[in-house]
């Protein structure tokens, strides 16, 4: 894994030895304020660690004061086109602003973004889209993982040449392999922390299968320092998603962990209904262990030694395993409450 260099956003740290933070970006017209803050409120209840905020406009200004006033989480000013709209985004309670290199300007546009960003002490996202990539990268290397890379590469170091270096890259395309390999390039060449994730990823079934797929290998890959899943439709589904993922990768822990066995023709209890089960009352004890349901007693126990916790069906019993030795056998009605008061007494 490649060490990345630390960048403060307001009260976070992203990248170096920290952990991958969780952001999402609010659909509210950032000026209804209202609105915007009901937002960030339940994406902040949902995990939310860091928020984006659309900056359209001169208006949003005043918008962004009253907002960065209300939220605990950082704030970040996604803009695009305008280098004046970033400067005053900045000046007006952003901690970091989101600019595209394909449609800021230029160098020096970006230049007097910087210089705005190091007189204030905030940070910069150099954000680089498969949609508006810089037109001579695009002539010479196409929409190609190669010309993703490129433009995130020579923006940062242009950021960095200017003795400037709280800075973020990103790197979005709707194509995971593209996606993927542009971030891993990118990696090769730069240690300016990645905030990773795949645009435009559609809605929610196809968002999140398209965003473990390629989020998944990036962060085994050790690439990634803050994640966004982007799903069409209300950004809290966002959150859940992420932590998830981040799971998954093994790389921060949300939630217990059940394994639950696929069930075949040996089943001897209704595994769906009991994992089920296990799940919510782990979740209501507050209890993150890993706890496994299967379905006999042929392969459960092997399968549930390295549980902290595992039940297997048997005939018309259950049995409880703690660390693949056997607690007890029960009738499957009572093998939860025996599971639960276990739980209570043992972890
Ligand atoms: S644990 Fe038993 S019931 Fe479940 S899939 Fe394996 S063999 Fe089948």
């Amino acid at each position: 894994m490649k060490s990345t260099r630390a960048v403060r956003v307001g009260n976070v740290v992203i990248g170096g030895d920290n952990p991958v933070l969780i952001q999402s970006m609010t659909n509210t017209d950032t000026c209804d304020i209202d609105k915007t803050l009901a937002q960030i409120e339940a994406l902040t209840a949902a995990g939310c660690e860091a928020v984006r905020c659309t900056f359209n406009n001169a208006e949003c200004a005043d918008a962004f004061k009253q907002i960065k006033k209300s939220i605990d989480i950082p704030l970040i000013a996604d803009v695009h086109f305008d280098h004046e709209l970033a400067i005053l985004a900045l000046q007006n309670g952003a901690d970091k602003v989101r600019i595209n290199p394909g449609n800021i300007g230029g160098q020096a546009e970006l230049e007097k973004v910087v210089q705005c960003a190091k007189g204030l002490g905030k940070a910069i996202r150099v954000g680089v889209n498969s949609g508006s990539l810089e037109k001579q990268i695009q002539d010479e290397y196409g929409v190609s993982a190669k010309a993703l890379a490129m433009s995130a590469v020579n923006s940062v170091r242009f950021v960095h040449s200017l003795g400037f270096y709280d800075v973020v890259a990103s790197i979005k395309s709707s194509s995971v392999p593209v996606c993927v390999e542009a971030c891993r390039m990118f990696a090769e060449q730069c240690d300016a922390p990645q905030h990773i994730g795949i645009t435009e990823a559609g809605t929610y079934n196809n968002a999140i299968i398209k965003s473990a797929v390629g989020l998944g290998a990036l962060l085994l890959d050790g690439i990634g320092d803050t994640i966004r899943v982007s799903i069409t439709g209300d950004p809290v589904y966002e959150i859940e998603a992420a932590q998830r993922i981040l799971q998954s990768a093994g790389i921060r822990t949300f939630f217990p962990e059940v394994i639950s066995c696929p069930t075949c023709g040996r089943t001897k209890i209704d595994v769906s209904e009991l994992a089920e089960k296990v799940e919510a009352i782990l979740q209501a004890e507050n209890k993150r262990i890993t706890a496994a349901v299967m379905g006999c007693a042929v392969n459960g126990p092997g399968e549930a030694k390295h549980a902290d916790i595992g039940i297997a069906g048997g005939g018309k019993k259950a049995a409880l395993f703690a660390k693949g030795e056997l607690v007890g056998t029960y009738e499957q009605g009572d093998v939860l409450e025996a599971f639960t008061s276990y739980i209570r007494q043992n972890f």
